[in-house]
């Protein structure tokens, strides 16, 4: 069997022998684009060399990029533990070319490495295209023999990739394996397409037109292909597995769990499990990149995945600080290909443990009044935002944690009531400010702190007040 890690070089390889430059992956935050919370794709750290403003010594380039999506445009965090198929922390495997090869390389790299390298079977593999693009749905027919039945026409904005409203744009062309029909699920396109069957493993972007104020004002003079393939999916395809939380690096990191906490990743206890280890990954690769907890912006956000994944861990029955433990088990799945993991291993060991003893002490307490909210609620029913509020602000409960924790039992919570009273409680908080006699650059910092929100390096002391989120 081939390992996530073998899989991993093997990609690299593949497009290196095609003359791709080898790129490390960026860091999770990104250097060069302040609009953007985490790098969420593999094209993120090469965003100025499709667009012109900045030349590399290399015209096509592949790398493994870390990225997270729990916030923002792409948030798969309520996902986590519940599809077979989605990560808050995953690799992008992808091949980039710069104003070089086009829609033809691009295809036949993809279908050679899926099919003659990786030896895929064929009748597996099916593909889509933006409606309008002929020339791709041509490219597959004459490169990988597919019939019209396996070459999908998608009108949507999602076989349309845009960089926002200026700059490069084109269609894509995504490619998905068929993992058989005793799993529910559709072919792209139809209404069963969100099921865990045919899952998509390939994203093919290719850079044609040019944007202006949303619209398409022309061809672009070079065009540029830009790919993404998550590696976690393309091992479960390639070790024999329909989900990707039965690939090694996931089993390795859920045996670690269930031998820590003594209990089996079985029935209801599975999506806890997953749910650790995916948390795990994301929230130390954050770490080992200087995002720190905090209460706004980047730091917010790793809290708010620590504190989801220290509930799981407590609703497993753990008694003790559970994360911290789980470091070692990473940084010998991933340390390798990582040695940034290795390197913040202490910070990172000591971070997870400061919080989850943080958070222990109002953890019950809160679950508790949560039980106490929700005991007579039947399935569909609605928690009341200012309850939520309340577990978010003395107990320190993130909004999606609440989410997640009643999603077992069918209640949802209302989230424009949970808002209403944030917004009210910072209403109030700005008129204490206000009426303090304070500088007005105290409320100045406020504002600040509220529009731009990240705030990833507020050094390792930064506290929190008790149960304060
Ligand atoms: P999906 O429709 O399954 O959510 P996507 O279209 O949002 O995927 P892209 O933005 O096209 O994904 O990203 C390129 C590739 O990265 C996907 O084809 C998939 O293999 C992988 N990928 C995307 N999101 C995730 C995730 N949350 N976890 C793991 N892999 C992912
Ligand atoms: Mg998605
Ligand atoms: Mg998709
Ligand atoms: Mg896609």
């Amino acid at each position: 069997m081939q390992t996530t890690n073998d899989i991993r070089r093997s990609f690299l390889d593949y497009f290196a022998s095609k003359g791709h430059a080898q790129v490390q992956s960026a860091p999770l935050v990104p250097y060069n684009d302040p609009t953007l919370m985490f790098v969420n794709a593999g094209m993120v750290p090469f965003k100025n060399v499709f667009t012109g403003q900045e030349k590399r010594d290399y015209t096509r380039a592949t790398s493994s990029q870390k990225c997270v999506r729990a916030g923002g445009k792409h948030n798969d965090l309520d996902n986590v533990g519940y599809t077979a198929r989605h990560h808050t922390f995953f690799e992008m495997l992808g091949n980039f070319s710069f104003g070089d090869y086009f829609k033809e390389e691009a295809i036949l790299n993809a279908w050679t490495l899926l099919t003659k390298e990786w030896a895929l079977p064929q009748e597996k593999l099916l593909v889509t295209v933006y409606h309008t693009d002929d020339e791709a749905a041509e490219l597959w027919k004459k490169i990988a023999g597919l019939g019209d039945d396996r070459i999908i026409r998608i009108p949507t904005k999602d076989n349309f990739w845009t960089m926002g409203d200026d700059g490069p744009c084109g269609p894509c062309s995504e490619v998905f394996f068929d993992h058989g029909d005793h799993i529910w699920g559709g072919p792209p396109g139809s209404p069963e397409e969100d099921g865990d069957r045919f899952i998509e493993i390939w994203n093919l972007v290719f850079m044609q037109f040019e944007q202006a104020g949303g619209e398409i004002v022309g061809n672009l003079p070079n065009q540029s292909i830009d790919t993404g393939m998550g590696l976690e999916r393309i091992s479960a395809v390639m070790q024999g597995v329909h989900d990707n939380y039965d690939i090694d690096t996931f089993r390795n990191l859920i045996a670690a769990s269930e031998g820590l906490t003594g209990v089996k990743a079985e029935g209801d206890r599975t999506a806890s499990h997953r749910v650790i280890a995916d948390h795990l990954r994301s929230t130390s690769f954050l770490l080992a990149d200087g995002v720190l907890p905090s209460n706004e912006g980047r730091g917010y956000v790793l809290r708010r995945i620590m504190r989801r994944a220290m509930r799981h861990a407590h609703l497993l029955g753990a008694k003790d600080p559970l994360m911290h433990r789980l470091v070692p088990a990473l940084v010998a799945e991933m340390g390798q290909a990582f040695p940034e993991l290795g390197r913040a291993q202490a910070l990172i060991e000591e971070t997870l443990e400061r919080e989850e003893v943080q958070f222990r002490r109002t953890l019950s307490n809160g679950l508790k009044l949560l039980d106490e909210a929700t005991g007579d609620m039947a399935e569909g029913a609605t928690l009341a935002g200012e309850t939520a509020f309340k577990l978010y602000d003395t107990y320190g409960f993130p909004y999606d944690l609440t989410v997640d924790a009643l999603r077992p039992r069918g209640i949802s919570v209302d989230e424009e009531g949970f808002q209403s009273a944030m917004a009210q409680q910072k209403a109030a908080a700005r008129a204490a400010w206000k009426g303090s006699g304070q500088a007005a650059d105290a409320e100045i910092w406020y504002d600040i702190a509220e529009r731009e929100g990240a705030t990833e390096f507020t050094g390792y002391t930064a506290t929190t007040g008790e149960g304060r989120v």
